[in-house]
């Protein structure tokens, strides 16, 4: 595999070791945006996960002057139209807090019964080259909120998500098997083909 320098715009090393192990090219291949200390922090303004991915990705090109990757992702619940989208990280105004924001999102749904609390994860990832081009991904989970959270791996909306066909939460799968089928799980496998067409030698 000819692959060049890829800059994976996120400082979570979490998820540059589950990407790497997801695309399938070389792992130093992939560099995190850490490696480049004076990267600018960019705003995420767009209105959707893929324009917000584009962001990201074009930030880091722009500053590395290399290729660079990028995701975007939030919970979309069906009865709020769709939010709190873009806006999950920071649903219940501070960033990442994940406590108020799974209060927040439990108050607006306290009188949407069972069958109505229909929900899915979605996540963007995009990948830009130092040339211009532009190639996106996308996935969803789909599932349905609960009314009490349940299970402590995971992170933001995990205790409150069951993901449909399992009886656990995704805060009550280990994150091997969440990392199976979930929304970053369905956009990388999507990646991960644009990857193999681009710098696969034929
Ligand atoms: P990010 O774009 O991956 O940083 O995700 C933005 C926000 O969406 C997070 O802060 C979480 O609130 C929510 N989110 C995204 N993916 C997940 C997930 O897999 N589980 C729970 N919450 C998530």
């Amino acid at each position: 595999m000819n692959c060049p320098l890829i800059v994976v715009a996120t400082r979570n090393p979490h998820k540059l070791v589950e990407l790497r192990k997801l695309f399938g090219v070389p792992s130093a291949a992939l560099r995190p945006v850490a490696d480049f200390p004076d990267a600018p922090d960019v705003e995420e303004d767009g209105e959707t996960f893929v324009a917000n991915a584009l962001i990201k990705a074009r930030a880091v090109r722009d500053f590395t002057k290399a290729w660079a990757l990028a995701d975007d992702s939030g919970l979309e619940v069906d009865a709020l139209d769709g939010a709190p989208g873009v806006y999950s990280a920071r649903f219940a105004g501070v960033h990442g807090d994940d406590a108020a924001n799974n209060r927040l999102l439990l108050g607006k749904l306290a009188d949407v019964p069972a069958p109505q609390r229909t929900a899915h994860f979605s996540c963007a990832i995009a990948l830009v080259s130092p040339d211009g081009r532009e190639f996106t991904a996308t996935g969803i989970c789909p599932g349905r909120i609960l009314h009490d959270p349940r299970g402590s791996n995971g992170f933001g909306y995990d205790p409150l998500f069951l993901p449909d066909g399992h009886d656990r939460t995704f805060a009550e799968l280990e994150s091997e098997v969440k990392c199976t089928f979930s929304h970053r799980a369905v956009a990388a496998a999507a990646m991960r083909e644009t990857l193999q067409s681009l710098f696969v030698a034929r």
